[in-house]
């Protein structure tokens, strides 16, 4: 096995057999610029052919296709998927896994090594697969409010397919920090976005503690996550997001046709991109607006009803009390308001009306 040519602690991703070729600087061609057109200032750009995908073991080259093929099938060309979780965790590991080039920057140490989102497209045939690297959700011991920000700028500006929510395999509780983490996803992107999420454990060629199984172990973090999400996120039991293990380091075990596979046997990364696209087709992409937490949004399928209802009031309530209020019984002669009393203008009527009697006599007489 050829060891990576990066710095000590960098993750080495150079492989026999499975040569990863430095990214070209293209993101020249017209898809490539359409893609950019449609995001933020402060995203980072980086769209070009998938010339790496000949390097997958065939195998993997083959689920992905097929699996592109499924969305192609219903008119969908494209698959966006956003990264989100703590730094360290391994997203930008994870978008190198999965686009088969080592792309991002990974931090042996778990500081965030990015300081902007980063929009990765890369284009196989007809189809165009996009991973939204993000910074870490979490500084110190803090939500960052500014990378939520920035992530509910991005899902403002792009449909979301699907959302990679990642954290490791090898921690055993949900901490304080995760619930406030699925609480502020949740206040920003709206409860929906689980919808679309899948739960992404990395670090997952791991052996269990003594006296448990590796399944054992796997699914006990998957409930604990799975259940806080739900409770944090206010989402039935029922639609609990998905959750897929996997293992980002090359150094993973293989199976015959050389892909990375789990103490498991699960196939690593045909496991992740089934997951990924079956979430695809089964949840609606992922809309801010008008399905988000935007207030202006959300509230304007209210104003035909709140139009009704002011018809309503005002017709049945407003009108009644006005004329009981008004003691508006008028006659064909118009309203009438018996209370108010002007006596100047009843004299002047009433002078009037004989004057008018008078004239009608004299005419009469006259004839
Ligand atoms: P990010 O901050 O979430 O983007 O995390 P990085 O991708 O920078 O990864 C942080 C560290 O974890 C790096 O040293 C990676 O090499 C390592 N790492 C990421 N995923 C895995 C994995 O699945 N297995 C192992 N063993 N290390 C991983
Ligand atoms: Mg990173």
């Amino acid at each position: 096995m050829g060891r990576g040519t990066q710095g000590d602690g960098e993750e080495e991703w150079v492989e026999e057999g499975e040569e990863i070729e430095e990214f070209e600087e293209e993101g020249g061609s017209g898809r490539g610029a359409q893609c950019a057109s449609l995001f933020l200032a402060d995203v980072d750009q980086n769209a070009g052919e998938w010339s790496t995908f000949r390097h997958f073991p065939v195998a993997t080259q083959g689920v992905f296709q097929s699996a592109f093929n499924k969305l192609l099938d219903e008119g969908r060309s494209e698959l966006t998927v956003l990264l989100l979780g703590k730094n360290g965790v391994g997203k930008s590991s994870t978008v190198n896994h999965v686009i088969g080039e080592r792309k991002q920057k990974v931090n042996p140490y778990g500081v965030s090594t990015i300081d902007k989102p980063t929009a990765i497209s890369r284009f196989h045939g007809d189809f165009t697969l996009t991973l939204i690297d993000t910074p870490g959700i979490v500084v110190g011991d803090r939500i960052h409010e500014a990378t939520l920000n920035t992530i509910s700028d991005i899902a403002r500006e792009r449909l979301i397919d699907v959302v990679f929510y990642v954290d490791r395999l090898d921690i055993y509780d949900v901490s304080g920090l995760d619930k406030e983490i699925f609480e502020s996803v949740t206040r920003m992107l709206g409860s929906e976005i689980w919808a679309n999420t899948v739960v992404v454990l990395t670090h997952g060629e791991l052996d269990p503690p003594k006296g448990t199984s590796y399944a054992d172990m796997v699914s006990k973090r998957i409930d604990r996550i799975q259940g806080a999400i739900c409770r944090q996120g206010k989402v039935p039991s029922d639609a609990k997001p998905q959750a897929v293990v996997i293992e980002n380091s090359s150094k993973c075990a293989r199976n015959w046709s050389s892909e990375r596979v789990l103490p498991d046997g699960t196939v690593v990364l045909s496991n992740l991109i089934n997951t990924a696209v079956e979430v695809a087709m089964n949840a609606a992409p992922y809309e801010f607006n008008p399905k988000g937490k935007s207030p202006d949004a959300k509230s304007k399928w209210l104003i035909p009803l709140i139009f009704a209802a002011q018809v309503v009031f005002k017709r049945f309530v407003f009108d009644n009390a006005v004329r009981k209020w008004d003691k508006y019984n008028g006659d064909q002669w118009g309203p009438k308001q018996s209370e108010y009393k002007d006596e100047k203008y009843i004299a002047k009527m009433k002078e009037a009306k004989r004057e008018y009697i008078r004239r009608q006599k004299l005419k009469q007489e006259g004839r």
